[in-house]
């Protein structure tokens, strides 16, 4: 079975799991583990901040961003393909009274200028004040898409000028970072904030990173206490995250040259099911027919996918798979998408 779900499937490698056996431990909700803080120091330095908070999942890194810069009944603006406007169970506004409004895209790509023209900037007593703008890079929805820097750049220097605070969710930064030759720093130094999951292409089993300024991340340790996430001996896990900075991120791109591959198979024999030239980073999405039995009928067929939409499939590649293996992948798939039209 080529499992192409997600890039969250990959099971720790030999020695990331020796890493997380011999990492040094203790209590951090007393802020005594050592492998913890090594993390932490690791992160922030690679994302261009003062400080970081290791967090169990992107998703709450993502609510204690964007938590620190929106008081309850504020707003933020995203995306509407966005990670937290559809994957994070409505908890931005469920937990924190937090209101989005969304900006349409093509396939995730940020325009500053669409972003610019819906601020709602002193409003009195009768519209919802942005608060924060949040980008997210690469979009995952969107299809693995790279924000143009360009724009990011405009877009991070209008807000700041505004007062207005910028989350970037970098779940997927390091690949974005892999395509543009761009540091992690150069993104995070654009934002007040920003995530690094540890648990996608890079390999780790567990945990995310957020980065920003001492003070943010110290009243976000509070709130993460507050949500049930402190946790003790977690050295074990960011063990594993910094064995993935070292060992993993410096060959994400080659899960990049894999989605490749496999989309190349697939266009090859059935072109409408995807534009190869829309492929940019390690995700893959397939328009089909009745996607679910699309997905069943290539599960049966040794390739899982996952399905996002009614006619849509997504493939991402990550490094329990080689790149014969996502072409191999991108046979099977083509040849029950063609039997499918
Ligand atoms: C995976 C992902 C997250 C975080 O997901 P968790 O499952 O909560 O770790 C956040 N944003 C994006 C864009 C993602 O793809």
């Amino acid at each position: 079975m080529i499992d192409l779900r997600s890039d969250t499937l990959t099971r720790p490698s030999a020695g990331m799991l020796a890493a997380m056996v011999a990492a040094p431990v203790g209590d951090d909700v007393y802020g005594e583990d050592p492998t913890v803080a090594e993390l932490e120091e690791r992160a922030a330095d690679l994302l261009g901040h003062e400080s970081a908070l290791f967090c169990a999942t992107g998703s709450l890194a993502n609510l204690l961003g964007i938590w620190l810069h929106v008081p309850p009944g504020g707003e933020v603006l995203c995306d509407s393909l966005a990670h937290i406007a559809r994957a994070e169970m409505g908890a931005h506004g469920a937990l924190h009274g937090v209101t989005m409004r969304t900006w349409a895209s093509q396939r995730g790509r940020l325009v500053a200028q669409d972003v610019l023209s819906m601020l709602a900037l002193d409003c009195g007593p009768y519209l919802v004040e942005t608060s924060a703008v949040e980008v997210e890079d690469t979009s995952n929805f969107g299809g693995g898409t790279v924000q143009d820097v360009d724009e990011v750049t405009r877009l991070s220097g209008e807000l700041a000028r505004l007062g207005i605070a910028r989350h970037l969710d970098g779940a997927r930064l390091a690949n974005a970072a892999a395509t543009t030759g761009l540091s992690l720093g150069d993104y995070g130094r654009l934002f007040d904030t920003v995530t690094l999951c540890l648990s996608k292409g890079l390999g780790a089993p567990i945990g995310t990173v957020l980065a920003g300024s001492a003070a943010d991340m110290a009243r976000a340790r509070v709130q993460r206490k507050r949500l049930g996430g402190g946790w003790r001996q977690a050295g074990i896990l960011a063990a594993a995250g910094l064995w993935a900075l070292e060992h993993n991120l410096p060959r994400i791109g080659l899960d990049h040259a894999s989605a490749l591959s496999f989309a190349r198979a697939v266009a090859d024999r059935v072109p409408s099911a995807v534009d190869v030239d829309t492929v940019e980073t390690n995700v893959v999405l397939l328009e089909t027919g009745d996607a679910r039995s699309a997905a069943s009928a290539c599960e049966a067929a040794g390739v899982r996918l996952s399905v996002l939409g009614p006619h849509q499939l997504r493939a991402v590649t990550h490094l329990d798979v080689t790149a014969r293996q996502c072409r191999d992948a991108g046979a099977v798939v083509a040849a029950v998408l063609s039997q499918a039209l």
